[in-house]
């Protein structure tokens, strides 16, 4: 299937102390995107630039949530992409996955956070921990974008120390009964369902949350303040607010104390899609410098002649290529249903980073035209920061690396 990482038919033709020399000429990696994975992104590519470049700068502009836009994703199977055909999804896997988030951001990033929060942060946590009957319900809706997902884990005191949460949901007979907010919320105003994690036993104690599935018209359950952004303004992001709100006890995923175990499941695969949408930023900020260098004339030359330039293009390209490898690792990772927690951490760390350094570059290399919204550069450069912040900042990243390394 797919990208495979298999070295195959390996035969020891010599052995040296502690050396095996390998010599098979089938011993090779093939990186080749396979046809259904190049057709869905030739989709994903041709839906972006008809449906979201003519209106992004607006929707920047005014940040508004085109929700029509996910609408139209959702027919096109791409609201629904890791669910099984069975629940009403499109039954694919991560490298088309991958390439769906790529091509999207590779135009706007906006658009591409909320298809990833929608696909691997709801969808992907009702899929791995919902019960048969949570499935059903919901997985359908949301495969085809009849229901907008949202995730919510941060609160305003507990980001990064997720863990520590204060967000509480207290037994009561049958139900439970939420209070608290939580905050920078993708899609926290306009989500149908919403999967939240509260905690429901005493601080700083393990298995002290637990996950619960919400609709919007839930009593108790409101949108709060909606942030004005820097980037990534097409994207939603609002607080939720939850003020005595009763859920019935079948709307618990999974074991009471199992949520924050979940979310950092669920969060092992989001990030990949984080580091999917920051090489889509990295690779349509690089193509656009790539493309103005050429162009640009100054001292009678294009200014790609000046190794100034020619020389970050290198970097930008090399970079790019290493972050790509990284993804495909993870990709390959998932679709053999192996752990990626510490893979998913470095893909989601350096792609993010390089996002922020391409555009960057991008910006310098357009010059003054650069700085400003008639050029796309400018935009990949804001929305890039987002990158290396949600779903865990680099910082936290580097933790997940190092804990994982020292076991
Ligand atoms: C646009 C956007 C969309 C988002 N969408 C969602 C969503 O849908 N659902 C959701 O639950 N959350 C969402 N988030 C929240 C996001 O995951 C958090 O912002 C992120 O985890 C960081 O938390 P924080 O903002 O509280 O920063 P803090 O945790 O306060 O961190 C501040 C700084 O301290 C550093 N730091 C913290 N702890 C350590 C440490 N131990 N060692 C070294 N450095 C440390 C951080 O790296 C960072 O640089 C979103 C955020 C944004 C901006």
């Amino acid at each position: 299937m797919l990208l495979s990482f298999h070295l195959y038919k390996l035969t020891p033709v010599s052995i040296l102390p502690n050396v095996i020399i390998l010599h098979d000429k089938s011993r090779s990696m093939d990186f080749t995107l396979n046809e259904i994975t190049q057709q869905v992104g030739h989709t994903a590519r041709d839906f972006a630039l008809q449906h979201i470049k003519p209106q992004m700068m607006d929707w920047d502009e005014s940040q508004e949530f085109p929700v029509p836009v996910f609408k139209e994703l959702g027919k096109l199977g791409m609201m629904g992409v890791l669910i099984p055909e069975k629940y009403g999804g499109s039954g694919l896997g991560y490298f088309e996955y991958n390439t769906i988030l790529q091509e999207i951001s590779k135009v706007c990033g906006s658009i591409g956070l909320s298809v990833a929060a929608h696909n691997s942060l709801c969808s992907g946590h009702i899929l791995a921990f919902g019960s048969e009957a949570q499935k059903q319900k919901y997985l359908p809706k949301l495969a085809t974008a009849e229901y907008i997902g949202a995730w919510g884990l941060t609160e305003p005191n507990t980001g990064s120390d997720a863990g520590n949460m204060k967000c509480t949901a207290v037994r009561d007979g049958d139900e439970w009964i939420l209070n608290g907010t939580k905050c920078w919320i993708t899609h926290g105003k306009s989500s149908d369902v919403a999967v939240v994690i509260c905690r429901t036993g005493e601080p700083r104690t393990r298995d002290n949350s637990t996950a619960f599935i919400l609709e919007r018209n839930t009593p108790g359950f409101s949108a709060g303040k909606k942030e004005n952004k820097l980037g990534m303004r097409a994207s939603e992001t609002t607080e939720m607010i939850f003020d005595n709100c009763r859920v019935k006890d079948d709307s618990r995923m999974g074991e009471v104390g199992d949520g924050f175990k979940q979310a950092m499941y669920v969060l092992d695969g989001g990030r990949i899609s984080i580091a999917a949408l920051s090489l889509g930023i990295a690779k349509g900020a690089y193509q656009a410098a790539l493309q103005y260098s050429k162009e640009r004339q100054q001292f009678d030359q294009p200014i790609s002649n000046f190794q100034g330039i020619s020389f970050k293009l290198a970097d930008m390209a090399t970079e790019i290529m290493a972050a790509e490898l990284l993804i495909n690792k993870c990709c390959d990772l998932k679709s053999k249903g192996q752990s990626v927690t510490k893979e998913s951490a470095m893909a989601k760390y350096y792609a993010s980073e390089v996002a922020v350094k391409v555009s960057t570059e991008a910006v310098q290399i357009f010059g003054g035209y650069g700085y400003t919204k008639d050029f796309p550069v400018e935009k990949f450069y804001r929305d890039s920061k987002l990158c290396t912040i949600g779903e865990g900042t680099s910082e936290i990243q580097k933790i997940v690396i190092a804990r994982e390394i020292l076991k």
